[in-house]
């Protein structure tokens, strides 16, 4: 069952996280429970609750969020590698209502996921 938007909430300040990048258009900040030595939430600005519901009018966004995550698993020293997880509703596993990407490395990763 999806939760209140509380990204929302980290974009807005009203509830603190441990921001890494920020810019006009997406925020990036450590996940409260890291299930990898690294583990950062990637969020727009713009909410969009699930990755289901985007449109080609955020084709730009989407490409944006790409690119600053291959930024930020460089700058997080993940050069050797790193997983990029977007949970989209109940059975993906998804808890927080607002388009999210998962940036995870420091350890091996395992195939099929959980
Ligand atoms: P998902 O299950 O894909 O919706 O991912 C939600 C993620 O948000 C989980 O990995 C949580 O650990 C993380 N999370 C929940 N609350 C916070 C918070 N206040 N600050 C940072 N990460 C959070």
């Amino acid at each position: 069952m999806l939760a209140d938007n509380l990204f929302l909430k980290i974009i807005e300040r009203k509830i603190p996280a441990n921001i890494c990048y920020e810019d006009d258009r997406c925020l990036a900040f450590h996940d409260i429970n890291p299930q990898a030595p690294t583990h950062v939430l990637l969020v727009p600005k713009k909410v969009i609750p699930t990755h289901a519901d985007v449109t080609d009018a955020d084709r730009e966004l989407l490409g944006h969020l790409h690119l600053v995550a291959a930024k930020l698993a460089n700058q997080l020293g993940l050069s050797d590698g790193y997983r990029l997880v977007v949970n989209c509703r109940d059975r993906g596993g998804q808890t927080v209502p607002h388009l999210h990407m998962h940036l995870l490395g420091g350890r091996d990763m395992h195939w099929p996921p959980g």
